[in-house]
């Protein structure tokens, strides 16, 4: 909701008068809530697998004597156990990202390698599911940054857009470069998003089908890693979606230029 937070302080300046200080404290607290949130979000996202790994270990005990069923069993505690080394992982780059000191040294980054070790990346998990990838690449597209970042965030687009299309569907990766932008458009024929939806998916821990996320190893944090590496890099991240139709998404950063020695310093810290 659109609650106003105000801090009041009362200062004794003399016998008669007193200084009443009132700050608006609505940003800060914004800021506060969002911290606490992501605090109580992770406990109960790590709960999740921690307690399965738990169960599963106890329920291999049990069944020593049955080969096939501690099989079974230790081939899901390699599922959950990825799952949490994925969860931590994407954790830990969410927090440094938010804290911003991963920019602090930007270098040249040709986006077009980024984006092919992007593809390169989930190739078996497009084939897997019959799924083509078109590219098609700018001669050059450079920006300052982080290239383990800008891979990330690409990849982070691709790879959704393969778990959340059908079977023997098209995805395509353009990489295009303009006078002073770099666009990465990542484009499904997937299953789309809901209108209502599209503003959320970009936050934290936000899935659309909490199920569906599961069953793809999806962490829901994905797109929130998305949306900071990009305004760390001074740029921005724009979806186009139809349910039934597919979905677009499209980052824009900056281009390195001689005109753009650095990212301004005002992009640096988000
Ligand atoms: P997840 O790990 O769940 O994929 P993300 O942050 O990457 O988390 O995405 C958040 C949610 O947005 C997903 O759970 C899914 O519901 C929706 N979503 C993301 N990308 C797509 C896409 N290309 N097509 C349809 N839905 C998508």
């Amino acid at each position: 909701g659109a609650h106003l937070a105000l801090g009041v302080r009362v200062a004794p300046l003399s016998d008669r008068h007193v200084l009443l200080l009132i700050e608006d404290r609505t940003q800060a607290q914004r800021v506060e809530d969002i911290r606490r949130d992501f605090v109580v979000n992770v406990s109960h996202e790590l709960k999740t697998p921690v307690s399965g790994l738990t169960l599963l270990a106890e329920a291999v005990d049990e069944a020593r004597d049955d080969s096939e069923a501690v099989h079974r069993f230790a081939g899901r505690m390699q599922v959950e156990t990825i799952r949490l080394g994925r969860l931590v992982q994407e954790i830990v780059q969410l927090s440094r990202l938010q804290v911003g000191d991963t920019l602090d040294d930007p270098v040249l980054v040709d986006v077009v390698g980024c984006a092919q070790d992007a593809v390169e990346h989930v190739r078996l998990l497009a084939e897997d599911k019959g799924i083509r990838i078109l590219t098609s690449f700018a001669a050059q597209a450079k920006v300052y940054g982080d290239e383990n970042l800008v891979t990330t965030a690409i990849r982070n687009l691709v790879e959704n857009a393969v778990n959340y299309s059908d079977n023997d569907t098209q995805v395509s990766v353009t990489v295009r470069s303009d006078a002073d932008l770099v666009s990465v458009v990542v484009k499904d024929q997937g299953s789309g998003i809901p209108a209502g939806e599209l503003d959320r998916i970009f936050e934290r821990f936000y899935r659309v089908d909490a199920a569906r996320s599961r069953r793809t190893g999806g962490t829901g944090l994905g797109l929130a890693i998305v949306k900071h590496v990009c305004a760390n890099h001074g740029g921005e991240v724009t979806v186009w979606s139809e349910e039934g139709q597919g979905s677009t998404f499209t980052m824009r950063l900056p281009a390195a230029s001689p005109t753009t020695p650095a990212i301004p310093d005002t992009t640096r810290k988000v």
